[in-house]
């Protein structure tokens, strides 16, 4: 059975980077019906931190990736490693230096393995030193400690960041050393930004918490990450994560770097959003404007649910919501300066605003179709094209020149909200 690991160091949030391996492996636990375990990778004393690995755990399961049998915590198992290191020195191939517990590199030997992703990869031991076991401070290397559990815990594939690639030649003399059964590796290439580098705080936000703070869907980022490196074929995109389940193989995944393109994440969040059940729409976003505090007391679900029905084809992340909220909930709205000025500030703007409000004003009925007869109507007695009463109308109610349909927002705010606001123009 395949057993798959996903091992953290609780030193800082859950990095989109590590969001990803963590995704590879657990796709290839569910693809092949096995396991995914977590490690934790908490030998660092100093900077291992219980809230960052509440955050960890909490970004994980927010990404749906859930795990089996109980977590493995490394600093718990400081004796096990001692055991394994004692054991190379009385076989002669470790050695104390004070405290400390060192491992001997033989010289002029090649070691290899066989990645499942690049093929044979050869290294030569010339350039691996002599590698500590135990520190001087008597925790053990992350090389050393990595190779005692992988192989306690029984994992079957150690699949991992390229930047790991240096370490496993040395992890293989480790299980060689000790007599042990090696896993089968993958090391999946390095997120990069769009400059070529290395992601990092410089692009943007670069933790699971800050998109979902920004307003991501969890299957929207499953969808993209998991493209992160690897593709179904056909130019397929948008999938749901139990195809992804269906498709995935680590075999398949890409030799070189994937590019992390923020505008395509918020393009494809874009599309779950437009494809989501309304209720479940208007419930993620009540609740993400309540977890920031910007819902109030007045809130209407009902009405709530025909807004973000309105806005769900135009909207990127549920942070767009915001504004949509503050359009019909709050008597401050934001107008952008730059429409004010290209449609509010014409010679005959406020002849146009104060004929529109007149026929808000006399239209008795105000819904959608209504409205929108009466600013026809006045259309063509001003010889103007709707759009000229259209986008300032726009502008005034909403502040913005997108948005939903004019005539529906209209219709939701209610003529005495309109008025209102097409007098401040008038
Ligand atoms: N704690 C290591 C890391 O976060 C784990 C590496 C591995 O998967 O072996 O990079």
């Amino acid at each position: 059975m395949v057993r798959v690991r996903f091992a953290p160091s609780p030193t800082g949030n859950l990095h989109i980077g590590s969001a990803r391996t963590a995704l590879f492996n657990w796709l290839y636990a569910r693809h092949s019906k096995g396991k995914f375990i977590l490690r934790i990778e908490d030998t660092d004393k100093e900077r291992s931190k219980p809230e960052y690995l509440d955050e960890i755990l909490g970004s994980l399961k927010w990404l749906f990736m859930d795990w089996g049998e109980e977590l493995v915590f490394q600093s718990k198992r400081f004796g096990i490693y001692k055991g394994y290191a004692q054991k190379l020195v009385e076989k002669g191939l470790a050695y104390f230096e004070g405290p400390a517990i060192i491992f001997k590199v033989d010289k002029a030997k090649s070691v290899s393995f066989d990645d499942m992703i690049r093929g044979k990869v050869d290294f030569s031991t010339d350039d691996i030193k002599d590698q500590v076991l135990i520190k001087t401070d008597q925790t053990p290397a992350y090389n050393f400690a990595c190779v005692v559990d992988d192989s306690e815990m029984k994992i079957t594939h150690v699949i991992r960041g390229d930047d790991h690639i240096s370490n496993t030649p040395k992890q293989v003399l480790i299980y060689e050393a000790l007599g042990l059964p090696m896993p089968q590796f993958a090391h999946i290439p390095l997120i990069l930004s769009k400059d070529g580098g290395r992601l990092s705080k410089r692009h943007g936000a670069t933790s699971i918490s800050e998109y979902k703070n920004m307003g991501f869907l969890p299957e929207a980022l499953v969808n993209y990450l998991a493209l992160m490196g690897w593709a179904p074929g056909n130019d397929i995109e948008i999938l749901p994560i139990d195809e992804i389940i269906k498709l995935f193989d680590v075999k398949d995944v890409n030799k070189t770097g994937a590019i992390f393109d923020m505008d395509k994440l918020s393009w494809m969040n874009g599309q779950y959003i437009k494809k989501m059940e309304p209720a479940r729409l208007a419930k993620e976003t009540e609740n993400f404007l309540k977890d920031k505090n910007i819902v109030d007391d007045k809130f209407d679900a009902e009405k709530w649910r025909g807004i973000t029905a309105a806005y769900r084809e135009r909207s990127r992340t549920l942070e767009d919501f915001i504004s949509v909220y503050r359009i019909f909930f709050s008597d401050e709205i934001e107008y952008d300066e730059k429409a004010v000025e290209k449609y509010l500030k014409k010679p005959n703007s406020k002849d146009i605003m104060n004929r529109c409000k007149t026929a808000v004003e006399s239209d008795n009925k105000f819904d959608k179709a209504s409205v929108e007869e009466s600013y026809r109507k006045l259309a063509d007695e001003l010889k103007l094209k709707a759009a000229e009463l259209i986008h300032p109308t726009r502008v005034a109610i909403s502040g913005k020149t997108v948005g939903a349909g004019l005539f529906e927002m209209m219709e939701i705010l209610g003529r005495e909200k309109v008025l209102k606001r097409l007098s401040k123009f008038c």
